[in-house]
């Protein structure tokens, strides 16, 4: 029976690489045609043209759906929206700027159906293209999450990947707020096979994460998904504790009382003073997300799908 592939695209501002992106993914639909094929975008919250030219593919092609989200909820929350409303046997997830090559989809698919695996994914071996400064810091994001964290998470790893149904319902079922999808794939386990290949540039239009949203997002990594910086206060202290009684006490008692050395001592002050208020934003961090998972808020707001234009 001919089993049937969902494709979700998380779109935002994506109005100059869709038009692009549909004929690739078309093209690769067609060469699989003992498939049925489904194309979910995801509208978050774009402010061009991104969700006319949706709604007319969705008239046109039948294979069509989108999702139009309220406002801008984030790359996450697309993904998620577009996991939980797939209907296929088998859930691809791609960027619309072509960086994720539809063109992979065939021997992906041909290993999940053939091998004993649960999904195919995809790392670049190379960040060509990408400021050096970026490679750098993503890097080390990736050898210190490693370091903390039991998730394994690949580094160069995209979203871009196949997955059985059962992968996918596990991923659905972990609804937490704050999500960190590399994290996420990892932790829910099943077989997968990492398929490299060199990066490639976007199409067209340009990247939406700054610097800065990227360190968020690691941040939020890190958080979600280790508790290594929560001990990190505890060893902060027991080492300042232990600097104290040899600094102070056994250097008083081996050579006396010193009146000079005001200077030191403010110096020992103002660092303590900083670790404690580095250990207190340690702990604000977490706080911050367990305060807002117990809200139990929703993941992203719906606005408009295929379904209201027909
Ligand atoms: N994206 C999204 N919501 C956002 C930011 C990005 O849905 O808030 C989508 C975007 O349209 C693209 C994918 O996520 O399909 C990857 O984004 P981008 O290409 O900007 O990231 P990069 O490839 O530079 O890491
Ligand atoms: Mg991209």
């Amino acid at each position: 029976m001919a089993k049937l592939i969902s494709v979700i695209v998380p779109c935002y501002n994506e109005q100059e690489s869709l038009p692009y992106f549909y004929e690739e993914i078309c093209k690769v639909a067609k060469e699989m045609k003992d498939n049925k094929f489904e194309f979910l975008f995801i509208n978050d919250g774009s402010k061009d043209k991104t969700l006319e030219i949706l709604r007319a593919l969705a008239k046109e092609d039948k294979r069509v759906r989108y999702i139009s989200f309220s406002r801008n909820f984030g790359k996450e929350a697309g993904m998620y929206a577009g996991l939980k409303e797939a209907k296929g046997d088998f859930v691809c997830i791609m960027d619309a700027d072509l960086q994720d090559p539809p063109s992979l989809l065939p021997q992906m698919y041909h290993i999940i159906t053939t091998e004993d695996y649960d999904s195919v994914a995809t790392r670049r071996v190379s960040r060509q293209g990408e400021p050096p400064i970026r490679s750098f810091f993503a890097r080390l994001f990736y050898r210190l999450i490693n370091k903390i964290s039991k998730a394994d998470i690949v580094d160069g790893a995209r979203d871009f990947r196949l997955m059985t149904r059962q992968m996918v319902d596990a991923i659905v079922g972990m609804e937490e707020y704050n999500r960190f999808s590399k994290g996420i794939f990892g932790w829910v386990g099943f077989n997968t096979k990492w398929l490299p290949f060199e990066n490639v540039e976007r199409i067209a239009g340009e990247t939406k994460w700054s610097f800065w949203k990227l360190f968020k997002y690691s941040l939020e990594g890190i958080v979600a998904f280790s508790t290594f910086p929560l001990a990190l206060s505890f060893i902060f202290g027991i080492l300042f504790c232990i600097l104290a009684i040899i600094f102070i006490i056994v250097r008083t008692l081996i050579w006396g009382d010193a009146t000079s050395g005001w200077p030191s001592l403010v110096c020992i002050m103002f660092l303590i003073s900083g670790v404690q208020l580095c250990c207190l934003g340690i702990m604000g961090q977490y706080l911050s997300k367990t305060y807002l998972e117990t809200k139990k808020r929703p993941i992203y707001i719906v606005k408009e799908t295929e379904k209201d234009k027909i």
